[in-house]
């Protein structure tokens, strides 16, 4: 049992100075604001709880729970800065991403992997949601242990300390029902049922939740029925990702195809839900709105990304005042920032509306931590309250990014950067200090040093 002292924290019902938090294994068991330590009542509770000698550590600084990314692809962390510079579409992006993934194995997906959600740990973020869809070997051919691409993911949350969704990506066609084709055929299970299997072989640690994806209604069978109805049932009760009209040709296609935008097609098979989470929803139409509104679905914004590819800008506000919830990813981990990811959602609307102040610093970093958590599975983490998972952010508030700008929401959404974190606790164990960057920069150095030299 450890006590830490919170200079000033933020708590689900605002910031506190001097909060003393008490952390049993892995789980906030106290949480004391100033006011609560003075109530008389809350005195007469505590009465009975033994404290161990009054001593706790001190942490200075801004601390926030703990952010949750809901949705990224690892591997594209090698394409940094070699891809942006390139002319084209998402399209011919995709053709690059293409030969990332045609080189990697498991011994350097590990690596690359690790080094990549250590980034994130050094960003504050304490739970990742991994799109997994790189299966199988170089030619198709299942590893000896079909899962053996997701126990590394699994393995590089474990050594890099913090929790992992494994959204294990269903993905039988090139498009439309057309046949997977160069790196696609790592991807591909054959059919949905054998999809079903594999996945349901696949092994969750204490660290991990094992759920489904289907990658986008392109990469769906001409005929999709069957294999919606399949998802359906595996949605029920667990968290189910799916990339929806991130382009504009997806939407054609899948109206061309099934008659119905990407949105309709799902909600008319049942896969759009409360554990449902429509990744980047950029190109959609009124009624989409209002069925993902109505379905109280989660949405993965993913700005720097969709910015980078030039996908366009979604209706955040519009999704959110029809009731859907928002989250937020790294997705191509062409950065990892959750603090450029908020305030994106908020000024990507300001470019588009031409008027300021559409979110509220509160819900956007309700959408980065306990929003988030819950469309990953974890319900039970993203807050600073007794009973939650022991997750802790600190940002330093003095540096020149920081300082003087008042110490609040604001400072983290308009102000901080992944560069600000100074602490990173994950349940009680403390993963992350400022001074191990170094080190993660040499371990993504080589990581991708060596993906680019094969
Ligand atoms: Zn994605």
């Amino acid at each position: 049992m450890t006590t830490y002292l919170l200079e000033r924290a933020l708590l689900p019902d605002g910031w506190r100075d001097e909060v003393e938090v008490t952390v049993e294994d892995g789980r906030f068991v106290e949480v004391r604001d100033p006011f609560t330590r003075f109530d008389p009542q809350a005195l007469a509770d505590n009465l009975g709880i033994h404290r161990s000698a009054g001593e706790s550590v001190r942490v200075p600084g801004l601390t926030i729970p703990g952010l949750a990314n809901t949705h990224s692809h690892a591997f594209h962390r090698a394409l940094r800065g070699r891809t942006q510079a390139g002319q084209g579409t998402f399209w011919t992006w995709r053709e690059q991403m293409y030969a990332v993934a045609e080189r990697l194995d498991p011994d350097g997906y590990l690596e690359l992997a690790t080094a990549t959600f250590q980034e994130m740990v050094a960003a504050g973020i304490t739970c990742v949601g991994e799109f997994h869809y790189l299966h199988h070997g170089r030619d198709g051919t299942p590893y000896t242990d079909p899962n053996e691409m997701g126990a590394v993911l699994v393995e590089a949350a474990r050594v890099a300390g913090l929790r992992i969704t494994v959204l294990d990506t269903l993905y039988l066609s090139s498009g439309f029902g057309a046949a997977p084709r160069g790196a696609q055929v790592r991807y591909a299970d054959g059919s949905a049922l054998a999809w079903a299997e594999r996945v349901s072989a696949l092994v969750a640690p204490e660290h991990a939740i094992v759920a489904g994806a289907l990658h986008s209604v392109r990469t769906l069978p001409k005929d999709p029925a069957e294999t919606l109805n399949l998802l359906a049932g595996w949605a029920a009760d667990r968290p189910f990702h799916v990339h929806l009209s991130e382009q504009v040709a997806e939407n054609e296609g899948a109206l061309a195809a099934y008659g119905l935008t990407p949105t309709r097609l799902l909600a008319a098979h049942g896969l759009l839900g409360p554990m449902t989470t429509a990744v980047h929803a950029t190109h959609l139409c009124d009624r989409d709105i209002a069925e993902l509104g109505s379905a109280s679905a989660f949405v993965s914004f993913c700005p720097t990304t969709e910015r980078d590819l030039g996908d366009g800008v979604g209706p955040s506000r519009r999704l959110a005042d029809a009731g859907a919830r928002l989250t937020l990813g790294s997705d191509s981990n062409a950065v990892i920032d959750l603090f450029e990811e908020m305030r994106a959602v908020e000024l990507d609307e300001r470019l588009v509306t031409q008027r300021r102040g559409h979110w509220r610093s509160a819900d956007l970093i309700e959408a980065a931590t306990t929003t988030g958590h819950a469309s990953l599975g974890w319900p039970d983490a993203g807050a600073i309250a007794v009973g939650q998972r022991a997750d802790l952010v600190t940002l330093d508030t003095t540096t020149p990014r920081t300082a003087g700008t008042g110490a609040d929401e604001h400072t983290v959404v308009f102000a901080a950067g992944a560069g600000d974190v100074v602490s990173t606790m994950i349940e009680g164990r403390l993963i992350f200090r400022h001074d191990d960057r170094e080190e993660i920069g040499r371990a993504l150095s080589r990581a991708i040093g060596k993906v680019w030299a094969e």
